[in-house]
């Protein structure tokens, strides 16, 4: 399914940006800040660019990126990890996610994940060869008529088998924001030891959280040795054009990885990296500062989409809400995307475009909004929505 007619397929994010492009749409699609990155963060890359650091990095990344992502590992979660072997540097998740899959998956292998997904994790495992497996997250609501969205631990047991080679976990969770409890990571932890699978995860959106804070797979018992963890800069400091992101595992599986990853990319973003090491070693409150600032946008979005009379998600994470349109008469979501910029001067994606092929259907009249843009843009869609609705 990667390919339509020969031609590469573009994807739901190009495509739908392409729309706001357009027709001057406000865009609540594709998942990228409107903020600028932290003045210092922004600083030291002009810095390193005027200070000559301009060629090819290290093959892992530049040492002082390494020894800060260990240390925001060791600092934040508690995790251990040696930078000189533990630790390396990607172009954005993006390729962390790719290098990872290519090296570790091979042709019949099973490859869990949940369902909704990042619509990357598919292509990958197409990619690899691999047979994709998912956990639903199912939904109902809440006394006050929320959506609410979760995932059972009996689902996440069965997805496992014999073949299971790896399980692809994302907390907190694109599309829904949803944050896996301890008890559905402890059974990830346990079924991955049971049938040796290796556990991945990702974790883009680890500082954007508005109650209980992240809890990475890689803390529990037992986990840390069999995980290979994946983060970025782009979500936390608001510098998704970068594309600087980063793996923590043990030695082997880096080792593994970057015999991919150096015919992917070899290395880039040279000025970036010590950048992203400033970003990684602020204090504890600025940290909380962008999650908070981020909050107040999220409860912006969510009750103007509940006064129009969407049914919505109330996201614990990240930069999207869930809304369901069934309540305005709207039963297919992706129908309803289509129309949205032209008719309303909107732009969302359907939920269908993270489900595997021939499950769109699952999604119905669910789309999924950002609301990691600013202010007024949020302010202007819901006035936009309301007068279509
Ligand atoms: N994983 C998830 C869940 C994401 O939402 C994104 C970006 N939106 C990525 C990975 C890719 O991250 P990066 O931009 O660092 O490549
Ligand atoms: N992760 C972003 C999102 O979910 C999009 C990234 C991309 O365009 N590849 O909207």
């Amino acid at each position: 399914g990667l390919l339509v007619g020969g031609e590469a397929r573009p994807t739901v994010f190009a495509r739908m940006s392409a729309k706001a492009a357009e027709t001057g749409a406000m865009n609540l699609g594709q998942g990228f800040p409107d903020d600028s990155p932290p003045a210092l963060v922004a600083e030291a890359a002009v810095s390193a660019i005027r200070a000559g650091r301009n060629q090819y990095p290290p093959g892992l990344g530049e040492t002082v990126l390494r020894e800060a992502i260990a240390e925001h590992q060791a600092q934040w979660y508690g995790l251990r990890w040696d930078p000189a072997r533990e630790v390396m540097a990607t172009t954005g998740a993006t390729e962390a996610l790719a290098a990872t899959i290519l090296a570790l998956v091979e042709p019949g292998d099973e490859v869990v994940t949940l369902e909704p997904f990042y619509d990357q994790y598919a292509a990958l495992i197409a990619l690899a060869g691999g047979v994709h497996r998912t956990v639903p997250i199912t939904s109902r609501s809440s006394e006050n008529g929320d959506l609410v969205l979760d995932v059972a631990e009996e689902d996440l047991r069965a997805a496992f088998s014999d073949r299971t080679r790896l399980v692809l976990v994302n907390t907190p969770h694109n599309p829904t924001g949803l944050m896996l409890w301890v008890g559905a990571l402890q059974a990830i932890v346990e079924e991955a030891a049971r049938h040796d699978a290796i556990i991945v995860t990702d974790e883009v959106y680890e500082h954007l959280t508005f109650g209980p804070a992240h809890l990475p797979i890689a803390t529990l018992p037992g986990a840390q040795g069999r995980t290979v963890s994946i983060s970025s800069a782009g979500k936390t400091f608001s510098v998704t054009g970068w594309k600087i992101g980063w793996i923590t595992a043990r030695p082997e599986l880096i080792t593994a990885i970057t015999g991919v990853k150096q015919w992917l990319t070899y290395a880039s973003g040279a000025p970036f990296q010590p950048a992203v090491a400033e970003g990684l070693t602020m204090p504890s409150t600025a940290f909380h500062d962008i999650a908070q600032d981020l909050r107040e946008r999220r409860d912006l979005l969510t009750d103007g989409l509940r006064r129009i009379g969407f049914r919505v998600s109330v996201p614990e994470a990240g930069y999207f809400a869930v809304a369901d349109a069934a309540p305005l008469g709207e039963d297919d979501a992706a129908a309803l995307c289509e129309r949205l910029p032209a008719e309303a001067g909107v732009v969302g994606i359907p939920l269908s475009a993270f489900y595997r092929d021939g499950q769109a259907g699952e999604a119905g009249s669910y789309l999924r909004l950002a609301f990691c843009k600013s202010r007024a843009t949020i302010e202007q869609s819901l006035e936009r929505l309301e007068a279509w609705a």
